[in-house]
């Protein structure tokens, strides 16, 4: 077993963290009042190979190992949790397009992506339900040269801000469930598509809502996988984005407590530094324990992925434990910082904010524990 990052890991990790420290940390917080993440720096994100760096460099990708991209995601995800979602969003969906889209599309799309010039959203959630994801209603009618969509997704992130989503619909009978689901590659300023934003807790500059689809023509081209098949073909790429969801949210926990470590030894009551209170460190040194083996079942699940083992149920533990634990360590550090931690002096309001939507987004922690459970049971048959 190795815990060492090669020389080349701690370059490319090196230099996100620097991006990530002067360019996106300074406007977390402006972003999350305006509502609007930056194009620009998306794009900086890109020309810094930050995005997706996992594909191959046939695709524009710069071919390092998910491992390598978890670490990225962390560093970026430090300074600005929601422009961590950019490479979230390209990782989990660049993939989904070149193991599956007709080559030319995955050409077309996948460099663009990982240049931060197109940003691809994944509309799976429908106003029926999110958790029963295959019991989904809206509809691709079969017509000449392609298909035609009709229907209504919901809870879809970037669902006004996207360039190109991949869209679930249904293609077979209502009965078949899964089994009558294709996936395609829909661009978001097709005639006949509308979309409407909610007013959100957290996540605010990635923007969450409704996407209406009315006759909405796409090519057969632009089916990804087989008909009907999208449920057990384009829905395996989910265990790496759920391992890049629990370092995301990590990142901001470690963030929170480095700066905890620091003001408790600053911040003065009854005469001393709080940091002389057993009572004030060890909460931190609990939330330093618990982080630390969050992290390694990130890594590990990453590890496995690189080495081409299972890890489905590994990803989903990283998809519903350290959500969870992120949310808990933030919030102790806010309590840490006193009144000043509740105040938008601070961005400990808005990390709690920010890393809540993923206890829910991607699925949620029942799903994932039912997820563990057919695995581990299947196991023991
Ligand atoms: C921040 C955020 C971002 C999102 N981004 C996207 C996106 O980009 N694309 C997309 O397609 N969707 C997205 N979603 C939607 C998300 O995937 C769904 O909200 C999620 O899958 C849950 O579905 P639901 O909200 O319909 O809840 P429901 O399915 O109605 O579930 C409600 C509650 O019941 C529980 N529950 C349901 N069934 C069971 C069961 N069998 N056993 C135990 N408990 C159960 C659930 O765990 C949940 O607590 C996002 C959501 C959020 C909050």
């Amino acid at each position: 077993m190795q815990f060492q990052l090669d020389e080349d890991q701690k370059n490319i990790v090196a230099a996100a963290r620097q991006f990530a420290t002067e360019k996106l940390a300074p406007g977390y917080q402006e972003r999350d009042q305006s509502g609007q993440f930056s194009k620009d720096l998306c794009q900086e994100m890109g020309q810094l190979g930050l995005i997706a760096p996992e594909q191959s460099e046939e695709y524009g990708g710069s071919g390092v190992t998910y491992l390598t991209s978890g670490l990225i995601m962390e560093a970026i995800a430090a300074a600005d949790f929601n422009m961590a979602y950019v490479q979230l969003l390209g990782s989990l969906n660049s993939q989904i397009l070149t193991r599956y889209a007709d080559k030319e599309i995955a050409k077309i799309w996948t460099p663009k992506i990982c240049e931060g010039k197109v940003v691809l959203g994944v509309a799976l959630t429908e106003p029926g339900g999110g958790s029963d994801a295959a019991n989904l209603q809206l509809k691709a009618k079969k017509v000449d040269g392609g298909y035609e969509l009709s229907g209504e997704k919901a809870s879809i992130s970037m669902s006004d801000q996207a360039d190109i989503m991949i869209v679930f619909a249904r293609t077979g009978e209502k009965d078949a469930r899964a089994k009558g689901v294709s996936a395609f590659l829909v661009e978001m300023n097709s005639a006949g598509i509308t979309t409407g934003r909610y007013d959100d807790l957290g996540q605010r500059c990635i923007g969450r809502g409704s996407i209406f689809f009315d006759q909405v023509f796409v090519p057969e081209q632009n089916r990804l996988g087989d008909e009907n098949r999208a449920f057990s073909q384009v829905m395996e790429g989910f265990d790496f984005s759920r391992a890049l969801i629990g370092l995301q949210c990590l990142a901001v926990a470690e963030a929170s407590l480095k700066e905890s470590w620091k003001y408790v030894q600053e911040r003065v009551a009854f005469g001393k530094p709080i940091a002389e209170n057993q009572g004030v460190v060890f909460p931190l040194a609990e939330a330093e324990t618990q982080l630390e083996a969050a992290k390694l079942l990130c890594y590990k699940a990453l590890w496995l992925k690189d080495n081409g083992l299972p890890h489905t149920s590994e990803a989903a533990m990283c998809k519903w434990w350290p959500p969870k634990l992120a949310f808990e360590i933030v919030h102790q550090c806010l309590l840490t910082h006193g009144h000043g931690g509740y105040g938008r002096d601070y961005p400990f309001e808005q990390r709690l904010r920010d890393v809540l939507g993923l206890q829910i987004g991607d699925g949620t922690a029942q799903i994932m524990k039912m997820i563990i459970a057919r695995q581990k049971l299947g196991e023991n048959q």
